[in-house]
């Protein structure tokens, strides 16, 4: 198996325009720092506004998990709703369950309506119990959809068997989620944000900030409005608020292309999306050219500092799915590569204004693409139409408290106070 990124090799057909490094001073009416999906979303509302914008990113756009991902597009990320009402109460929920909702919908509806490549595919959830100790899990997930009034068909053994038969025992199945190549959509919203007049400089850094002047190695950007949408932020940048996120690494492996037969005994009726109940979650669904997509982490290396490059803990996900499957046993799994997702300790993102400037915003920590798509148009929206736009401090502010305070952190550092809060969020 190959170390290798493979949505880079099956976003080739997209092409893309070089975007040098800046390498003078600019000013601009917006500056957006970092193309990920989230800095994307925030350039595309404001130019889509008439605003003039630059756009700054340390790599390409896309470079990190933005162009990383399985491309999943699912309202249930790592909140799902039944976790959401607890911690939030029911009326509040609903607010915060509208964000990775409205994500998927933006996500979505751009690829339609510019028409962009990156093999979108409307495909049903299927949350699949392996035990029967897990059961619990499924139905409790079933019965807050219905208490919500959210599509959910709950699926017995024989009735699963019809629909992904790998000897699971039981299935929520549901419908408004779709899979993409995440690149390729990257790719896709640079050139259309080109289209609209927005200068990107890739290859550019911002090593310091102050006041509204940004600072490359070679450049500099003096905006009225900043957005910063960067992941693994540097102290330099600004100490504090590089605190209040870190990461949680997560691998992904793709299948060589399967016979007709082996991805109709997989999926006999219809393409799904699976993932199942354990608390490090094995998931994976068809993507382009009969291949599968699949996803896996563990407890150990979750909370590495760095990039884990060793297949072990891929391999295991691989080996469990052959094993319900054992028509792709002699399957290979050609690429395999790990990806660090940002996050915050109650796993909900940051958008919030500076604390000493207020035209400069956070989009920090967002733990999907939904979310990422949601919280970098929100802050675009915030700059555009403050007055109506709906404030989402509550959840989404820089200043929240958190389960474990800042002195904890100070004393057991990031890995630790992170670990043990998702640990809380994970079981409460
Ligand atoms: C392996 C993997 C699998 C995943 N699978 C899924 C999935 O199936 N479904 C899902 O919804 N989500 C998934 N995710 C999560 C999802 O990819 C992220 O949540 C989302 O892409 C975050 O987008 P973002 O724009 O906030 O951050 P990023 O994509 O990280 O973008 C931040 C950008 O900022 C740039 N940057 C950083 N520092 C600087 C600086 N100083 N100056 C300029 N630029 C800077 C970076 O180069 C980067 O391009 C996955 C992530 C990984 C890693």
């Amino acid at each position: 198996m190959l170390y290798e990124n493979w949505l880079q090799t099956a976003s080739l057909n997209i092409k893309t325009a070089y975007c040098p490094p800046l390498k003078r001073d600019v000013t601009s009416d917006c500056l957006v720092i970092g193309g990920g999906i989230a800095g994307l979303h925030a350039a595309f509302r404001l130019a889509n506004a008439g605003k003039e914008v630059i756009l700054l990113e340390k790599t390409m756009c896309g470079g990190s998990s933005s162009g990383q991902s399985g491309g999943f597009l699912t309202p249930e990320s790592e909140e799902d709703i039944k976790k959401l009402i607890k911690r939030y109460g029911r009326k509040r929920a609903g607010i915060i369950y509208n964000i990775p909702l409205s994500g998927v919908n933006m996500i979505v509806s751009t690829i339609k309506d510019y028409n962009f490549n990156c093999d979108l595919r409307k495909q049903d959830s299927l949350y699949l119990s392996i035990k029967p100790s897990h059961n619990d899990k499924i139905e409790e997930e079933a019965e807050t959809r219905k208490e919500m009034n959210l599509p959910y068909e709950l699926l017995d053994k024989n009735e699963l068997e019809k629909i992904h038969p790998g000897g699971y025992i039981l299935g929520l199945k549901y419908s408004g989620s779709y899979g993409m190549n995440s690149l390729s959509y990257v790719k896709e919203m640079k050139n259309l944000l080109l289209k609209k007049g927005v200068k990107i400089y890739e290859s550019s850094e911002v090593n310091t900030i102050e006041g509204n002047t940004v600072k490359t190695h070679l450049g500099s950007v003096k905006a009225d409005n900043i957005i910063l949408c960067i992941d693994k932020m540097k102290k330099e940048i600004h100490q504090e608020v590089s605190k209040k996120y870190y990461h949680v690494q997560t691998f992904l492996s793709i299948s060589e292309p399967l016979t007709n037969e082996e991805m109709n005994t997989l999926f006999p009726k219809q393409e799904v999306m699976c993932w199942d109940t354990k608390w490090n979650y094995t998931h994976y669904r068809p993507v382009v050219g009969n291949r599968i997509l699949i996803g896996g982490s563990s407890v150990l290396t979750s909370y590495y500092s760095k990039y884990y490059h060793s297949p072990t803990i891929i391999n295991r996900s691989i080996n469990q799915l052959k094993k319900r499957f054992p028509i792709i046993k002699d399957a290979k799994f050609t690429h395999y590569w790990a990806g660090l997702i940002d996050v915050t300790k109650d796993l909900v993102p940051i958008v919030d204004y500076d604390n000493k400037n207020k035209s400069m915003q956070y989009v920090m920590g967002c733990a999907g693409l939904n979310w990422a798509a949601f919280c970098g148009d929100y802050a675009a929206r915030r700059i555009l139409d403050p007055k109506n736009t709906e404030d989402l401090t509550e959840f989404l502010g820089l200043n929240r408290k958190y389960f474990l305070p800042d002195f904890f952190q100070n004393i057991f550092g990031k890995k630790i106070t992170f670990a043990i809060s998702h640990i809380r969020e994970l079981i409460r």
